[in-house]
């Protein structure tokens, strides 16, 4: 059939990618002619953060350990604050999304460059997506000024990541790529970035699960999570992580988790019109002749959560989940009705496998 028309439009970005590569962070910062940057991470990863400010040296004013889940604001101000005393020109994000994420609500601000370090498969550092939540509401948007100017992904620094949350960050790569795939704004380019990169996690999920220091898994996997973020930065989402938005802002469900979960169902229930993602899948799962059914097979066998109830949701929030699911307005390749999303819901709230 050919190529159909489109246009593809990549963002700048700069990525130094390999085992050990943490050690030329400092290259990274002098070529964008910083002399004084601080350190982000969650207040769990801060001695991974005193080694990063180890290699920066004088370079470093600052390790700032104040990275939370969905970036509420009292947090991303007084992180900013706190750059603004130190006259830092810019931060280094270490971490997953939530590091990531507090640097793009500073640089929303100020304009100060990030640098990520990304230490999960959330692929944050590869979009110009903000996020930021104040009284119980996650509001998100776009803006070019705070897509990371350069990515450090050094697969050494995801050897700490336990199996279990390798599993569900991998699974929300994957969630990028599958909702990419039928996206309206999908490409040529970007459905093979897609492709690869489901590819690349489904393959290295089991094995670094199998041994979390195999690194060579571990660059695959990290390669994987590249592209998928890439796929989400450049195109828009639909169901599923909508689903997923309205069960961590009314909820304050665990993201990853809650992607792992939502996943299947919403493959399942958008197959028939987004069989490119259906492929791609099956594909990543070696030929698999019912891919969603497959896919949630693989999680559970990766000791991966099937059901919402176990994250902590009650069966009573089905309903306002599924009523503010539809509420909003969005694209779906497939239409979304509330019946049908109390449906889906109430499958993945159970633990059922899709339908
Ligand atoms: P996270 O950043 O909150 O990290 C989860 C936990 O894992 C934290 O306690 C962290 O300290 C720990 N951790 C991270 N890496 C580790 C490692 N290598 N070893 C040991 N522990 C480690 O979780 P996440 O899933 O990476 O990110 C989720 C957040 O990112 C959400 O708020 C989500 O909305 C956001 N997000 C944003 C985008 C975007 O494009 N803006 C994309 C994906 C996710």
């Amino acid at each position: 059939e050919g190529l159909q028309r489109f246009v593809h439009e990549a963002l700048p970005m700069r990525v130094r990618f390999g085992a050990g590569s943490v050690s030329e962070l400092p290259e990274e910062i002098d070529l964008l002619g910083l002399e004084r940057v601080v350190v982000l991470c969650s207040p769990e990863q801060t001695d991974t953060a005193e080694m990063v400010a180890g290699i920066l040296g004088d370079r470093c004013v600052g390790i700032l350990p104040h990275a939370r889940m969905h970036v509420p604001r009292d947090a991303a101000t007084d992180t900013r604050e706190s750059v603004e005393r130190g006259d830092a020109q810019g931060c280094v994000a270490v971490g997953g999304g939530s590091a990531v994420g507090l640097g793009k609500a500073i640089a929303l601000t100020t304009d100060l460059p990030v640098v990520a370090l990304p230490t999960t498969y959330a692929g944050s550092e590869m979009t110009p997506i903000w996020g930021l939540t104040e009284n119980g509401v996650k509001r998100t948007g776009r803006d070019r000024r705070v897509l990371p100017r350069a990515v450090v992904y050094d697969p050494e620094l995801t050897i700490s990541l336990p199996a279990a949350l390798s599993v569900v960050s991998g699974i929300n790569a994957v969630a990028h790529a599958v909702e990419g795939l039928y996206a309206p704004d999908s490409t040529p380019i970007l459905d093979l970035m897609a492709a690869e990169g489901t590819r690349a996690l489904l393959a290295s999920l089991p094995r670094l699960v199998e041994n979390g220091t195999d690194l060579s898994a571990r660059a695959e996997a990290l390669s994987g999570a590249w592209l998928c973020g890439a796929v989400l930065g450049a195109t828009t989402m639909s169901l599923h992580h909508k689903i997923c938005h309205v069960l961590g802002g009314m909820l304050d469900l665990p993201h990853a988790p809650t992607h792992t979960v939502v996943l299947p169902h919403v493959l399942a229930y958008n197959a028939p019109a987004g069989s490119r993602a259906v492929d791609a899948v099956a594909g990543a799962l070696g030929g698999s002749a019912r891919p969603p059914g497959d896919l949630w097979t693989f999680i559970g066998d990766l000791g991966g959560p099937r059901s919402l109830r176990e994250l902590g949701m009650n069966e009573g929030d089905v309903a306002a989940v599924a009523e503010a699911t539809v509420q909003q307005s969005y694209a779906n390749p497939r239409t979304v009705t509330t019946s049908e999303v109390g449906e889906l819901l109430h499958r993945a709230w159970s633990g059922a496998p899709p339908a």
